[in-house]
């Protein structure tokens, strides 16, 4: 379990969660929301040739087949684990629905298995719903050899309504090393494309760079 990779150098990783529940696919079939893939992300980091490393949930990427596809065709992208369907592992995680013990390790290796066809940069990293863990969701996951990866960053922007915040937080906390936690779910998560080219900047201003989520946590 790792929450940021070693304090030395100037590696950074930008990490983008990708959620996606059956409420929002409903919201998306009721056209109650038009996006939970924020494109103008990947603009901005395909223009600027930025690595990052993205967690999908199964059932994003089932819901974007050609969005996965763009990301893991993109050689600085790194794609990790973030469920299935984004349920809670344990009890008390922001009212997201539990699964039981016994099905969290089929949950993870079934996302694996909706992930692995996309092919590019695929790693072992795994988050966690809400970055909700105990020791019993620990246990079951270890048959799998994932490596939890939490975050030292934590940008704020799920429901945000302006960016300045999310920017400051980023700045505020950001070190050699760190995890930076963001989203890439659009309509969950609307304010990111904007913070985004002020996170950069303010990356470049302290020297320092990002990198696939690999290299932070291997660098030293
Ligand atoms: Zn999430």
């Amino acid at each position: 379990m790792v929450d940021h990779g070693p304090r030395t150098g100037d590696k950074v990783a930008l990490t983008f969660d990708a959620d996606m529940t059956d409420g929002m696919l409903a919201s998306l079939r009721a056209g109650r929301v038009k996006s939970y893939a924020n494109l103008r992300i990947l603009d901005l980091l395909e223009r600027e040739r930025v690595p990052a490393t993205f967690f999908l949930t199964g059932k994003w990427v089932q819901r974007y087949p050609d969005v996965t596809r763009r990301i893991a065709g993109n050689p600085r992208f790194e794609l990790a684990n973030h469920t299935y369907g984004h349920a809670a592992f344990t009890a008390d995680c922001y009212d997201l629905p539990r699964l039981a013990v016994d099905e969290l390790a089929g949950d993870v290796a079934k996302t694996f298995t909706v992930m692995e066809p996309y092919g590019g940069r695929q790693t072992r990293y795994f988050r966690f719903p809400g970055l909700c863990h105990d020791p019993a969701a620990l246990d079951a996951l270890a048959p799998l050899g994932v490596t939890v990866v939490d975050g030292d960053v934590v940008s704020g922007d799920p429901f945000a309504t302006a960016w300045k915040p999310l920017v400051r937080a980023v700045l505020d906390k950001v070190r050699p090393g760190s995890v930076v936690i963001m989203h890439v779910t659009e309509a969950n998560a609307a304010m990111t494309d904007e913070a985004l080219p002020h996170i950069l900047a303010g990356l470049r201003e302290r020297d320092l760079v990002p990198a696939p989520l690999s290299e932070v946590l291997a660098a030293g």
